[in-house]
This record gives structure tokens, sequence and C-alpha cells, in this order.
């Protein structure tokens, strides 16, 4: 493979609790650089949870590195002011990139869901208000296996092409291991119209239990042929983490063969697996 022919890859990140985990992520973020992802975004707790830390982490990723960070918002539990300022805080802070979400309900994933009366109700309406401070590329959540609450395709697509008529340039997925699931979905959004670059989401199976818990209440689909795969992985971390890269090496190989171009790694703030995983792609850390 020649550089030349070397997909887009970014990476997601999660702001950290604790001074360890702070360390933790800037020594993954330090790891993954050399590799020069178009982005590396970083999440947004539940229910705004992390706005600080979210704020800080990606604020210390424009000053101290020469990645271009991509900000994670949600519509929940704040007033539009209170978002509106947070958007604003980004701008000064020299953050080019929003990813907007609508966040889970606040009581979590699974309870009902209801917008906070002053806020954006949903992500097409957080679309339509960044779009209107201006000055940001804005990307978006997209679901391969359909949103648990859209009650039909025709629900789902509409509400993609709402928020890239609001102004979204690009849709990242939610994690899925069906690559199938993937191409079916890409077909019905370019039968809808839309042209903007769907980026698969590719999480690291870096613990098969956590994982499918995670899929299940993301609505992710876990094919029983991958549970019996890595229900035969031994128990040490080693072999754990040889068939966690084993696999993403495999999907990202799949997904390259159909056709993609950028693919966007739920890294979990750790840059061994993924590292082993883009040399598929192309990657070398001495590139
Ligand atoms: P939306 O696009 O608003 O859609 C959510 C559901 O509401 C869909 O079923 C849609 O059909 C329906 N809907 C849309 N508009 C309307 C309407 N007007 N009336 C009725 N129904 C409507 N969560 C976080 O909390 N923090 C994060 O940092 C985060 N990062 C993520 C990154 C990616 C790439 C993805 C895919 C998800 C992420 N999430 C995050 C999870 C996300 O917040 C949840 O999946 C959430 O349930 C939906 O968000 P959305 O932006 O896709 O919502």
């Amino acid at each position: 493979m020649t550089a030349s022919s070397k997909p887009t890859i970014s990476f997601e990140f999660f702001p950290p609790k604790t001074e360890k985990m702070e360390a933790a992520l800037w020594r993954s973020i330090e790891a993954l650089a050399p590799l020069e992802p178009s982005f590396v975004s970083v999440t947004y707790g539940a229910g705004g949870s992390t706005r600080e830390r979210t704020h800080d982490t990606v604020a210390r990723i424009v000053r101290e590195t020469k990645l271009a960070p991509a900000a994670h918002l949600t519509c929940v539990s704040a007033t539009r002011e209170e978002v509106d300022a947070v958007i604003r805080a980004y701008a000064e802070a020299g953050v080019g990139h929003i990813v907007a979400l609508r966040g889970d309900p606040a009581d979590g994933v699974g309870s009902a869901y209801a917008p906070h009366p002053g806020g954006y109700a949903y992500a097409s309406d957080l679309v339509a208000g960044i779009a209107a401070i201006g000055g940001f590329e804005i990307s978006v959540g997209a679901y391969p296996e359909r949103h648990p609450e859209s009650a039909t395709w025709d629900v789902e697509i509409d509400n993609l092409k709402r928020k890239v008529d609001a102004g979204a340039s690009r849709a990242i997925t939610q994690f899925f291991f069906d690559d199938d699931l993937f191409e079916s979905f890409l077909e019905r959004v370019r039968a809808a119209g839309v042209s903007i670059p769907v980026v698969p989401g590719i999480i690291p199976v870096h613990n098969f239990t956590a994982v499918a818990g995670f899929a299940e209440k993301t609505g992710a689909s876990v094919p029983k042929a991958l549970t019996e795969r890595f229900a035969r992985v031994g128990e040490s971390v080693e072999e754990r983490n040889r068939a966690a890269i084993d696999f993403g090496i495999e999907q990202v190989a799949d997904l390259r063969a159909r056709g993609v171009e950028h693919f966007h790694f739920y890294t979990m703030n750790r840059a061994d697996l993924v590292t082993d995983i883009v040399q598929a792609l192309g990657y070398h850390c001495e590139d």
C-alpha cells in the first residue's frame, strides 16, 4: 500500500476524571499524534456532566498539539443560552469543529427523552444553532442499525437529512460489527440523496463483555459468530489484546475493500490497540 492510498483516520477520546486518567489520556494522545489523524474528538458526558472537562481537554489539545480537535456537544439538560455559551467558548479557544448530538436521556439510555424546555430539542436543532453562530465544521451521529427511538428507516434517514440540511458536513456512525449493515445503511443514505461522508465508528473490542454490554444499550447487534469467537479467547491480557487487534484489522480491511475512505476510532483513551489496527491501513508510527 502506498502512502497516498492510505485512508483518512480520526480518533475519539473521553475527558479524564482523575489526574491518573489525564496522564493516561495524554500518553495516548502523544502516541497517536504521529499518525496524523484528520481530527481528534472529545466526548461530552451524559447530561453535560463533563462540560468543563471536555472544554479543558479540547483547549489543551489546541494549546499543546498540532492536532485538530472536535468537541462533542449535546442538547441535554441545558438551555439554548447555556449551549450557545459553550459554542462561543469553543470559538474563543480556537476550536473549529463540533460533533453535534442530542445526547442520551438524563435518566440514562433506554429511559424516555424529554427535551429541556428552553433547550435545543434534537441534534438537528443544535446543528442549526451552531450554524447560526457560524465558523464551525459540524459532524453528527448516524446509526447503521437505526437509532433505537426511530420507529422506521424513513424516520431515521429523514432525521439524518434534517441534520445535513441544517449544516452538518459529516456523519460518524455508532460502532457496529457487521459490515453488511453499514453498507446497507450507506445505500439507504445515498438513495435519500444525502451525499456527505459517512464515517464508520470502529471500536477495538478490548473487553468483549464490556463492549457487548455497551452494544446492547445502544442498539448495536453482536453477531453470534463474534460472541463465539471471543468466547474462545483466553483470559490473559495478551490474548485478549491479540483478539481485539485481529478482529479490528479484519474489520477495517473489509470496510476498506468496500470503499471506505475514512475511519473513526473509539480509542477508549488507549493507543495500543488502535496503533496495531491502523497498521493494516498502511499507517506506521514512524511514518
Ligand atoms: P438525534 O439525531 O436528535 O436523533 C435521536 C432520535 O430522535 C432519533 O431516533 C430521531 O429519529 C429522533 N428525532 C429526531 N428529531 C425528532 C423530532 N423532532 N421529534 C421526535 N423525534 C425526533 N452522547 C453523549 O452524551 N455524549 C457524546 O459525546 C456522544 N458522542 C457520540 C458520538 C457518536 C459518533 C454517536 C453516534 C453517538 C454519540 N453519543 C454521545 C450518543 C448520542 O447522544 C445518542 O445516541 C442519542 O440517543 C442520539 O443522539 P443523536 O445526536 O443521534 O440524536
